[in-house]
């Protein structure tokens, strides 16, 4: 053990795994200051890509306006450059990635280059009904109604798999998305402890 490798990330490599609408961003966010690590959103990247109108943002927009995912070379690129910042160094809580069986591959793969790996993953949910009603009151300009289905759709398609994938390496910890911010955070905590 290299001095300070292992210091380096002290169990705080974790994912938020959820339905668009599951709050997921929003307790990401808590979890990364009371953890003192960032929380990395991917949506967010894009959407910062876009609003800067990079060569990413371009050939991203489309693909974000109409609910699909962005292709997971794209992705693993996106990731991996923003995993290799020094501010991620100490863990960071993963809050839209990954969101397919390869992109969780290549997550293990870019954490198992550094000799570390995932501590943890964090499904929030909560009833359909309740997750578009949220979708729809947050009022993105992306997230008109017939775009949260389609997200909903891809989500229980593409995604809900790593559900499973990851109760097989007994990394998943499944906590309640209804309640307030507050009752669902203290879940979180108890649940990643
Ligand atoms: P989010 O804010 O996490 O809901 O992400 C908004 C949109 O960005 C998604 O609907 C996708 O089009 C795209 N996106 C974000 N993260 C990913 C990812 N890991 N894989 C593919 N597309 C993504």
């Amino acid at each position: 053990m290299g001095a300070g490798s292992d210091a380096a990330r002290p169990g705080r490599n974790l994912v938020f795994l959820g339905p668009p609408g599951s709050g997921k961003g929003t307790q990401a966010e808590i979890l990364g200051k009371k953890l003192g690590v960032p929380a990395i959103s991917t949506g967010e990247m894009l959407r910062e890509a876009v609003a800067g109108g990079t060569e990413l943002g371009k050939k991203v927009e489309g693909i974000m306006n109409s609910g699909a995912l962005v292709d997971d070379d794209t992705m693993a690129e996106v990731v991996r450059e923003r995993l290799e910042r020094p501010d991620s160094r100490r863990g960071f809580v993963l809050d839209g990635y990954p969101r397919t069986l390869p992109q969780a591959e290549t997550l293990a793969g870019i954490l198992a280059g550094e000799g570390h790996a995932l501590d943890a993953v964090v499904l929030i949910d909560a009833p359909e009904e309740e997750l578009v009603d949220r979708a729809l009151a947050r009022r993105r300009a992306d997230d008109k109604a017939e775009v949260v289905r389609e997200r909903l759709r891809v989500y229980r398609q593409k995604t809900e798999p790593l559900v499973g994938y990851y109760e097989g390496l007994g990394l998943l910890r499944r906590v309640d998305g209804l309640g307030s911010i507050d009752a669902v955070s203290s879940r979180i905590l108890g649940a990643i402890e």
